[in-house]
């Protein structure tokens, strides 16, 4: 298995390479990672130009099968590193969210539409986000503000395949809406390493050994947040196949 990507409309997506003994490639999604399965005389080049060509539909094929896919009543939801059970309660007046005990309830006038119920849900993550994401950043600037990085601009996007991204000469950091399905301490992590890439663009060791000396336990956040979260916080995890 060997990891690549491809980019789609500025976003990166990585996909997992399997060589096997087949005829065709094919392209899928599992666990809301993209596989692409090639034959093992078919030249890198030519299996990246057919998923250079595939990418629009491997794009709506991974947002139907990731984070928040199927938000329908009885779903189980990860959200701040805790799991509710997801209600959906027909309401002509309001599409809103609330956390009620161990449930969060989407209140709206297409219970079904469990499209709809996960704009309603991604609206809820992206206000909590930008509340959360702006303390988080201005509690953890301090301990890179001495290297001589001005605080940034926060922007938050639904994004497939990164947790956040940090562009230094804009001075804006980017963090995924669904990094609000994380533990806090995960989420620290995120926006320490963004934060840090204002000072180092890059992930040269430096990088990593100043990140480090800043936050000692940071490699169990970011295994957990690489390995563990992403296929955990699907609902309903299937397959699919182009
Ligand atoms: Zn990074």
């Amino acid at each position: 298995m060997e990891q690549h990507s491809f980019s789609y409309k500025e976003e990166l997506i990585n996909y997992i390479l399997i060589r096997r003994g087949q005829r065709n490639i094919r392209i899928g999604v599992r666990d809301g990672v993209v596989r692409v399965s090639a034959p093992f005389t078919v030249p890198l080049a030519q299996i990246e130009g057919f998923v250079d060509v595939k990418a629009g539909e491997i794009v709506k094929l991974l947002r139907q099968h990731t984070p928040a896919a199927r938000l329908l009543s009885g779903a189980q939801i990860m959200y701040m590193g805790e799991w509710y059970e997801l209600k959906v309660i027909k309401s002509e007046s309001a599409n809103s969210v609330d956390e009620v005990s161990k449930n969060l309830v989407i209140f709206t006038d297409e219970p079904e539409n469990y499209e709809k119920n996960q704009d309603i849900y991604i609206d809820f993550l992206r206000k909590r986000g930008q509340i959360l994401f702006a303390e988080l950043a201005a509690e953890l600037y301090p301990l890179i503000e001495p290297m001589g990085a001005p605080f940034p601009k926060l922007k938050l996007r639904r994004m497939i395949s990164r947790w956040g991204s940090c562009v230094p000469a804009n001075n804006s950091i980017t963090f995924n809406v669904f990094l609000m399905a994380a533990p806090i301490e995960a989420i620290k992590y995120v926006v320490l390493h963004e934060l840090l890439h204002l000072v180092f663009n890059n992930h040269k060791p430096e990088f990593w050994q100043a990140l480090g000396e800043l936050m000692p336990d940071y490699e169990r956040h970011k295994d957990y947040l690489n390995e563990q979260l992403r296929p955990e916080v699907v609902v309903q995890i299937d397959n699919a196949y182009i």
